[in-house]
């Protein structure tokens, strides 16, 4: 069986690391606080419908997480039946959506406070059209795809206006999604494609990389060097006796230069050199740095005299 397991998305990765690294009166903080809490609510929703999904359709059914395809289209999971392709869209909302499909306006209700939002068939639909397309361009032809919208939560109601609409096969909970795919499935005239054309896919899958200088403004120059202190969140813990102290609240630690590192190359650049390290982690000892960039387990450039991630690792598994 082939499968791609769900990870954290970059965004939850990158906002939490700015916000260790960014000043405290930055002026942009709360409004990454609340794209945070906005993305991490996502993550669990997705997570909540992985485990109906993965605990009915497992065996007969290639199953990817998180697809991300030419640099350019992202789909929250991806399932290949026997017989076809459903293209899904996980979305974590409370309280009371209402799908308007006369008046062409969506809308959810959570604690009396009413937002809208794009039609919820229309991006997966749109995944689905462009990955239809990205097989054709395979070879890959004629075979049924479907896009799904899923309410991860299985407490949110959902009104449909008019009344007599069926939206039955394309909006639905978590928890009847698999049952909705088999019944499909089952109804449908193809061969044996989803271990072909999941590992086809599989092979193309990038690693989406959140930017976020563009998205906020933030430049790289803003992020703050400095190891932070696992007790109170300072940064700019000391060197002493081959351990990190907190000035201010006395915790000591051995390994919190780690954090610090990977949010350099998380936010800063995918590379650093020895003086740049020194400077960042505050440090004066040139051993020190190639020590700790040795141990981070980061591949040395000889030409360019400089340290460097290894090639992001996307997440796959096949079992
Ligand atoms: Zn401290």
């Amino acid at each position: 069986m082939i499968m791609k397991t769900r990870t954290a998305p970059n965004e939850i990765f990158v906002l939490t690391a700015l916000l260790r690294r960014l000043p405290l009166r930055h002026k942009k903080r709360r409004l990454l606080e609340q794209n945070l809490a906005y993305y991490q609510r996502g993550f669990d929703g997705e997570k909540a419908v992985d485990r109906f999904t993965s605990a009915i359709l497992k065996n007969n059914f290639t199953i990817l997480h998180d697809v991300y395809l030419d640099s350019a289209f992202q789909i929250d999971t991806l399932i290949i039946s026997p017989h076809c392709i459903f293209v899904v869209e996980i979305k974590n909302y409370k309280g009371t959506l209402t799908l308007d499909y006369k008046l062409n306006q969506f809308t959810r209700e959570e604690n009396g406070v009413i937002t809208g939002f794009r039609n919820p068939i229309l991006q997966a639909t749109t995944n689905t059209i462009l990955l239809t397309n990205w097989l054709a361009e395979r070879n890959i032809h004629d075979i049924p795809t479907y896009p799904l919208f899923v309410i991860s939560d299985p407490r949110t109601i959902i009104k449909v206006i008019p009344e007599n609409r069926d939206i039955s096969g394309e909006v639905m909970h978590g928890e009847y999604m698999p049952q909705h795919v088999m019944k499909v499935d089952r109804g449908s005239p193809h061969g044996q494609l989803h271990q072909k054309v999941g590992a086809i896919i599989l092979r193309e899958c990038g690693t989406y990389k959140f930017d976020y200088q563009r998205k906020y403004g933030i430049h790289s120059k803003d992020i703050l060097g400095g190891v932070q202190c696992p007790g109170c969140g300072r940064l700019g813990m000391k060197r002493q006796y081959n351990s990190w102290i907190c000035e201010k609240c006395r915790v000591v630690s051995k390994t919190e230069h780690k954090q610090a590192l990977t949010d350099y190359f998380l936010l800063k650049k995918s590379w650093i050199n020895n003086s740049e390290c020194m400077q960042y982690l505050g440090i004066t000892s040139k051993n020190l740095a190639t020590k700790v960039l040795r141990e981070q387990g980061l591949g040395y450039d000889n030409y360019h005299r400089r340290w460097h991630v290894n090639e992001n690792q996307v997440n796959k598994t096949i079992v």
